[in-house]
Formats: structure tokens, sequence, C-alpha cells
């Protein structure tokens, strides 16, 4: 048994593939459990869209719905398919509220939590347009105000405990920016309220493919988890049908290697464990 519960689909705007392409991927790789879960709707305060150029429009849920139905179609009794969306937790917005909507909008398995946006001025710090922003940060010495700031907001977002799975939890390092030191001043607030709300954590395998070449999260955060016990799934956050379930052994090394022991698969919220 084996799952990829992280995977977008083109109403994203940044993804390419049709759900029989992921879906004949998901089979062609060995998974038993194949994941749907687009970045999610969004609105701006005054409750208009789009709130960026990166995400499905609210109504465009019944596309979303018509996609997932055509991979599940295209499934058959092959494989199951779940569903959910990727939130975003913005910093002091109504994200109570907009959770409780779009968990009310279908009875999705599950909802991840990520941050990909951080501080009063929303930066996108994952954006590749922000390099040069990135770069001048090192310079300035200021990169540990950009992992202050998303740390805090991860931590906020566990503390919720409005999602079932927590997404790519340490981001912050896309582009190889790191503060220096022992890094687990910023991981260990954050541990404790994942462990405290429950949540699962994901070995989101789409950081060896960055700048920082790293699966998110890194070791230490990893042994940290488990220390705690917190549960784990390890996901692609594919968005072309060619990285369903890419590096899965990369990752299973690296759960084995950090104390795991089990991943967890997810069905309408409720859980069960398969050994790695
Ligand atoms: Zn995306
Ligand atoms: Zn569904
Ligand atoms: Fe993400
Ligand atoms: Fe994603």
């Amino acid at each position: 048994m084996s799952a990829d519960y992280h995977t977008h689909t083109p109403l994203c705007l940044h993804a390419e593939g049709t759900p029989i392409q992921y879906i004949d991927a998901a089979i062609a790789a060995g998974l038993t459990e194949y994941g749907i879960s687009d970045h999610a709707p969004l609105q701006k305060q005054d409750g208009s869209e789009p709130f960026d150029n990166w995400r499905m429009l609210t109504s465009q849920i019944p596309d979303y719905l018509e996609w997932i139905n055509t991979a599940k179609t295209q499934a058959g009794d092959r494989i199951n398919v779940r569903c959910g969306l990727e939130c975003d937790w913005l910093p002091g917005l109504t994200n109570e509220s907009w959770t409780q909507h779009l968990r009310s909008l279908h009875p999705w398995d599950y909802l991840i939590g990520s941050v990909h946006y951080i501080g009063t001025d929303q930066w996108d710090f994952d954006n590749p347009k922000w390099l040069g922003k990135w770069a001048k940060s090192e310079q300035d010495g200021d990169i540990h105000q950009a992992w202050d700031l998303y740390w805090k907001s991860y931590t906020a977002m566990a503390d919720s405990g409005l999602y079932d799975i927590l997404g790519h939890p340490d981001l912050i390092k896309k582009f190889g920016y790191k503060p220096s030191g022992d890094l687990t001043r910023y991981y260990e607030p954050a541990i404790d309220a994942i462990a405290t709300a429950g949540s699962i954590i994901e070995i989101n395998t789409a950081g060896l493919h960055k700048p920082c070449a790293e699966v998110y999260p890194d070791t230490a955060f990893l042994e940290l988890a488990r220390d705690a016990g917190i549960d784990l799934i390890i996901s692609s956050d594919a968005h072309h049908p060619r990285e369903v379930a890419r590096d899965r052994d990369t990752a299973i090394g690296i759960a084995k290697a950090a104390g795991y022991t089990h991943t967890t698969l997810i069905n309408q919220r409720q859980r069960s464990y398969v050994a790695l």
C-alpha cells in the first residue's frame, strides 16, 4: 500500500496533464492511493477574486470535482482516488472561517494547510520572481527575519488544528537560503503545535528539484516530528503526470533514517497506517 496525496491539476494554471494521464502515472508508479489536492480558492479581504494567478476560482469548484470524477472513472478499481485541497494560511486574515467554508463545499478526504505567504505585506516568498530579494536579504544578513515570519506563521497554522495534513514544512528554504546555526530553534514551536493538534506532516519530494536540493522538511525536523509521535505521509507535489510519486524511494530512505516505521493513509479524514 502506498499513497501520494499532494498533487495538482491544470485548474491552478501552473500544472499540466489530464486526469487520465495522472491516474495512469500513479498506477504505473505502483501506488494504491492517488490524492488530488489542488490549490484552493482564496479571496481578497473585500471578497473579490482572483487572489493571485496560481489557483482555481471559487466558481471553478464544480470543474475541479468533475476533474476528480474523471480521475475516479479512469481509476476504476485499480487505485483509490482521494480528494482534498491545498489551502493557504494567510497572516492575520480570516483563515478559520474561509477554511470552514472550503470544508463545507464537498466531503473532502483531507485538507492540506500550507504557508506560501508571509508577513503583513503577504510576501509570496517561494515565487522565483523574488530570487533577487532573497540574494539581497542574504547580503544584508536578514534571512533570519524571513525564517522568523515563516515559522511563526507555520506554528499558528498548526495551532489552528484546521488541517488534516501540513504541507512542505520548511518551504522557506526553497532557494537554499538558511540562517546560520542550529535550525531546531525554528522547528521546536512548530513541532509542539503540530503534535498537540494531531495533524499529519509530509515529506515533500519537490524540494529535491529546487535550488535547496533537499526534501521538505530536513532531517532534523523529521527526527523531532518522529520523537513527538507526529504522523507522516510521503508526497510528490506533482504538477505534471511525470512527477507523480517522484523520488518516493529517496523519501522512504529519509523517513526510515529519521526513525519512522509507518506512513499514513487517509480516507474521509480517517487514518490508518502502513509499514514503510
Ligand atoms: Zn502549485
Ligand atoms: Zn470527493
Ligand atoms: Fe504548496
Ligand atoms: Fe502543492
